[in-house]
């Protein structure tokens, strides 16, 4: 199976192998040159719905639970956390895991597909009704109302804003909308690897077992662009910006968070030498 081949990022941050061959999902509207799409508002436009309802479908939250462990939930409590705004709702994982666990929970995302979808798994998983407000990061406190123990924005999702004043807004309005002593929890890809020692077929993601995989298509200092294949053939790609984890630092420093922790955890099954995912924990006060 050719899909099962090395993959190497050259020295031009080109993945050299033949999976580049097969071509992008057409539902997700990169145009005829995905490498120039570098705009934080294209999100909405790559989590279409064949690409959201197949990871939903794959990806077992009860292994996703078990691989992720109780991280967050014990890092919340130990805080004295009862509120929280999840602002990367996704399709609810995070969301759903907070509200079992007794946290007031509010979920928002600017996505509307994603809270749709995050509202039946509610259902689905527990009968939970979520609390749901469709905002973007930029403009949170102009639909998000209220003062929360800690902002939950986890499974890479800072990742999508693609320029400084984008990610200096986003953290402006989580910062905002904490209580004087509230927390932030952001998790990303550990990018540093990923720029600094290229991959290798070894590094792989294999999200909750080997149905779908996750690889980087093309990487530079702008543009971290991932490919994402399913069982039945089909891939997805998502364009991100490779954050390294000194500068998201600096940043939440910047914004006036005055103490920030970061975790290596690993998430998914594969590990390797770099943790695979980092976690900033940073404090209002
Ligand atoms: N936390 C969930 C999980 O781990 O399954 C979802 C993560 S998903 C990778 C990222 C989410 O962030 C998407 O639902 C997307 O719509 C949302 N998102 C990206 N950029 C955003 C922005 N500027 N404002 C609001 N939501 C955004």
């Amino acid at each position: 199976d050719s899909r099962s081949g090395p993959t190497e990022v050259t020295s031009a941050g080109i993945v050299d192998n033949d999976q580049a061959e097969i071509t992008a999902h057409p539902a997700q509207a990169f145009g005829s040159d995905p490498l120039t799409v570098r705009d934080t508002d294209h999100y909405t436009n790559e989590y279409v719905k064949g690409f959201v309802e197949k990871w939903d479908d794959l990806i077992d939250w009860k292994k996703r639970y078990e691989s992720e462990g109780s991280f967050f939930v014990d890092l919340l409590k130990s805080r004295g956390v009862k509120s929280v705004l999840d602002v990367a709702t996704g399709t609810g994982f995070h969301s759903v895991r907070l509200i079992e666990e007794g946290f007031d929970t509010v979920s928002a995302d600017g996505s509307a597909e994603m809270l749709a979808k995050a509202f039946e798994n509610g259902l689905n998983y527990g009968g939970h009704i979520l609390r749901v407000v469709h905002a973007d990061w930029r403009w949170l406190n102009r639909d998000v109302h209220g003062e929360f123990d800690a902002v939950v924005c986890l499974g890479n999702s800072f990742t999508h804003l693609f320029s400084e004043r984008d990610r200096r807004k986003a953290l402006a309005e989580f910062y905002a909308v904490l209580k004087h002593d509230g927390i932030l929890i952001l998790d990303q890809r550990n990018y540093d690897a990923i720029l600094d020692n290229g991959f290798s077929s070894k590094h792989t993601y294999y999200y909750c077992g080997e149905e779908v995989t996750a690889e980087p298509e093309y990487v530079d200092d702008g543009l971290a662009r991932f490919r994402y294949q399913f069982p039945d053939g089909s891939q997805y790609h998502l364009n991100m910006f490779p954050l390294r984890k000194d500068y998201v630092r600096r940043l939440l420093r910047e914004v006036g968070f005055q103490r920030v922790e970061t975790y290596g955890d690993f998430q998914e099954t594969f590990t390797a030498e770099d943790p695979d995912f980092l976690i900033h924990v940073a404090e209002k006060n």
